[in-house]
């Protein structure tokens, strides 16, 4: 399993775009999945080119919740290949369905945790006053966790994704429910561009504790969050920005 960090405003790879929002697409599993689509749909599909990823492989479409620099860039997307389903939080505004479906994509409202295909989850949606979806992916090293702005509170996503896969796990799944259930990467935005240090270290601890191993904090973390996250995961520490390609046999 492959995640390539398509758009995100941290800098990371020469030749490819920084700017606000957030896109990766997972490869390797059953599906290939496009998560959120940053904000700018030409900066959108310059990345992937750069990236040498050709839209058409692209299966599913996962969007995390309705802000623009998770969206904006769907509609450009979506004239390079229709020929997607396209998951999002029931919540969405009916004008933005009419508009996917104008597109002939097909579309999956999600409310609770589902499955999008093997080994690849959904939270479901969560929250109260934006609701959002985060991804959680099933490896042989465990759990990895993908948020994007993070907005019904990052150790809740992750807490909420932990208890989802250990039920999960009670049904036929072959092996070693300790290890899978253990949280093993959160990467994405946190939101926590103007959280204090004591909020952040608070969640740093909540982290350790609930087994996180690795941890790619980008998009809407903020630089303190970042420093301070890198501070504590030391060599476990991904620094995640535009470009990024992320596989677990190369994590330490
Ligand atoms: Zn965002
Ligand atoms: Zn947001």
């Amino acid at each position: 399993m492959t995640i390539t960090v398509v758009y995100d405003n941290n800098p990371y790879k020469e030749g490819l775009k920084a700017a606000w929002g957030f896109s990766c697409l997972i490869t390797g599993t059953e599906k290939t999945i496009l998560f959120d689509t940053g904000g700018d749909g030409s900066l959108l599909l310059n990345n992937m080119k750069k990236l040498a990823i050709e839209p058409n492989t692209v299966d599913i479409v996962v969007l995390s919740h309705i802000h623009g620099d998770h969206t904006g860039g769907l509609n450009s997307f979506l004239e390079k290949n229709s020929d997607v389903t396209v998951y999002l939080p029931e919540s969405f505004p009916q004008k933005f369905k009419d508009n996917v479906k104008d597109h002939r994509a097909k579309i999956v409202d999600v409310n609770q945790s589902s499955k999008i295909c093997e080994d690849v989850y959904s939270t479901g949606q969560l929250g109260v006053w934006i609701k959002e979806q985060s991804l959680i992916i099933r490896t042989n090293r465990g759990l990895v966790i993908i948020t994007n702005c993070a907005h019904p509170g990052i150790v809740k996503i992750v807490d909420v994704s932990k208890d989802l896969m250990k039920d999960d796990i009670l049904l036929p799944a072959p092996v070693v429910p300790a290890q899978v259930t253990q949280a093993q990467v959160v990467m994405g935005g946190f939101h926590l561009e103007w959280a204090t240090t004591s909020k952040i270290e608070k969640i740093i601890s909540a982290f350790k504790q609930m087994g996180v191993r690795y941890v790619g904090p980008c998009h809407c973390t903020g630089e303190r969050a970042r420093a301070l996250f890198e501070k504590h995961f030391g060599r476990n520490y991904i620094k995640v920005g535009a470009g990024k390609v992320i596989t677990m046999k190369d994590l330490p």
